[in-house]
């Protein structure tokens, strides 16, 4: 619970931040760390509130409220106040396999619904587990391991990204024997090819799958299930299949001049992005350049973001980013009360680095692009787009209306698609004969992840569609624990 006054006597605090104009002359992560005193202070915010919403994480009206792998907030909060770190990593590590990669990049519903933030700034839960799990490897507490027993029972888990990586730990911490496979040349999934590193430094997830490989996990590289590997071979090879292959299929925008060169989605320019980083310190030039050109990217959200900061670090000319919905408010309005997610304006770093160097938020609301001109060889020039008003159609649903007359022209070399994604690809789920829902995600329900495929499970994006990295973790242990119990006809695991 912290101190009982602490509320009373601290304000919220932040580490700061590198400075985005130095920061866009390299890759390295943006943020910086807290001396141990600022962090005990902040720790000590934490009230004894009785019920802390912080770590009973929820869905309310379709976002998360509180911690989606419950985290034992208010617990970790008060070891951290009294300096017994090595207790506090013990508590974290109790429902968070990997709380250095959500105490970079989660987004924080915890402190959504933080019971202080009624009245006051919420409690720093997001910076607090992070310095938790940095401080624990910095001290050497962190290290492997295996379980002392084993099974002998085998899992296959198709992808590596956070729900595979949480699955298998989890499966492995039960004794099973585990082998994980991807597509990819590097383990990690979108917390390797997808967010940046300057978002998540690629040695801080190198680390962790390092170390489960030292606990037993085998990882391989380079292996498309359904494709190098028929996915019919797993049934016969293990006990039990996890489908946590994510939901990469993008949306597209189909509007005249698409075919144009230089219109990319997000996940080309990004995956190439750092694997050329990470494989050549980008002197192989196997990557998208944004140098030197007017870039247009399309979509507002976390992916939207992520290519402006990289667009950012390869000195683009000038830089846009279209969002078809309106600019959030800037506090909660009336309709989105705590402890619900907060719906509000926030400058991403992305943004923030743009505005340095351009003098203004890139972002430009309710506007949608209505075609891509040429430049008469092939090449993308300009992007015209229209305001639109968001109105209710007969059935009561929301939806863009275009505002004639309010065409606008943005100068185009490189157009990046960021409107999110469409579900799980087609290829592994049909091979396996795998339902789907109507969202055309893996059809298995939440808790038993189960398909309808006498032993294949599913989690993740590709059960859930795209969502965020806590809430891969969370599934991914929950399809363990359900593996485990098919497996063993009882479970251990939480
Ligand atoms: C650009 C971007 C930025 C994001 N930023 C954030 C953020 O800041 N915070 C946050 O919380 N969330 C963020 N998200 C969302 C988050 O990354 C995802 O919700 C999360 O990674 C989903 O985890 P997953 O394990 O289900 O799938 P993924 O991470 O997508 O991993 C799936 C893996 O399966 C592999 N695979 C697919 N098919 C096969 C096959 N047939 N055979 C073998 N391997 C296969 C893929 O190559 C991939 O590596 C972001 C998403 C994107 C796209
Ligand atoms: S994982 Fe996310 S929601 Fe949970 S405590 Fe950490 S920052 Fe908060």
């Amino acid at each position: 619970m912290g101190k009982p006054t602490g509320f009373m006597e601290f304000q919220r605090e932040l580490p700061p931040d590198r400075s985005p104009l130095e920061r866009l002359d390299d890759w390295q992560e943006f943020h910086d760390h807290f001396p141990e005193s600022k962090l005990q202070a902040q720790g000590a915010r934490c009230m004894d509130c009785g019920i802390p919403f912080c770590h009973s994480g929820t869905l309310i009206s379709g976002m998360a409220s509180g911690c989606p792998i419950n985290n034992l907030i208010p617990e970790w909060n008060d070891l951290v106040y009294r300096g017994l770190w090595k207790e506090a990593l013990e508590r974290l590590h109790k429902t968070n396999n990997f709380p250095e990669f959500t105490g970079r990049v989660c987004p924080a519903p915890c402190e959504g619904s933080c019971v202080l933030g009624i009245n006051e700034l919420p409690v720093t839960i997001k910076t607090i587990e992070c310095a938790i799990i940095d401080n624990g490897f910095a001290q050497g507490w962190v290290e492997p391991d295996p379980p002392k027993k084993r099974t002998g029972k085998k899992v296959a888990v198709v992808g590596s990204g956070p729900s595979g990586l949480a699955c298998a730990a989890q499966l492995n911490r039960a004794g099973h024997w585990v082998t994980v496979y991807e597509r990819a040349d590097r383990i990690g999934g979108l917390l390797m090819y997808g967010i940046p590193n300057m978002k998540l430094d690629k040695r801080v997830v190198q680390r962790r799958i390092d170390l489960m490989a030292e606990e037993g996990i085998t990882f391989i590289t380079n292996t498309a299930v359904g494709e190098e590997l028929p996915a019919k071979k797993l049934l016969d090879d293990f006990d039990a299949v996890v489908l946590c292959c994510g939901a990469t299929k993008p949306r597209d925008l189909s509007v005249p001049g698409r075919e144009l060169k230089g219109i990319h989605f997000a996940m080309e320019f990004l995956h190439a992005n750092t694997k050329s980083l990470l494989d050549s310190g980008q002197q192989n030039g196997s990557y998208i350049s944004a140098e030197n050109k007017h870039v247009v990217v399309i979509g507002g959200g976390d992916t939207g973001t992520d290519c402006v900061g990289t667009a950012m670090r390869h000195k683009c000319r000038s830089l846009v980013q279209l969002e078809i919905l309106p600019q959030p408010p800037d506090t909660r309005q009336a309709d989105n009360p705590w402890p619900e997610w907060p719906k509000i304006y926030r400058l991403d770093y992305g943004q923030e680095e743009a505005q340095a160097r351009f003098g203004a938020d890139p972002r430009i609301y309710v506007m949608s692009p209505q075609r891509f001109i040429g430049d008469g060889n092939g090449h993308v020039k300009e992007v015209h787009a229209v305001s639109v008003e968001w109105t209710r159609n007969e059935s009561g649903a929301f939806i863009p209306k275009n505002i004639p007359g309010t065409e606008q022209v943005f100068p185009a070399d490189l157009v990046l698609l960021a409107m999110g994604f469409l579900g799980p690809e087609e290829a592994i789920l049909a091979d396996l004969g795998v339902e789907r829902d109507p969202r055309s995600n893996a059809k298995a329900e939440y808790g038993k992840f189960a398909t309808n495929v006498a032993g294949i499970y599913a989690a993740g994006d590709c059960r859930r569609g795209q969502s965020l990295v806590v809430w891969a973790i969370n599934e991914g242990r929950g399809a363990a624990r359900e593996v485990d119990r098919h497996l063993m006809g009882k479970t251990g695991l939480p």
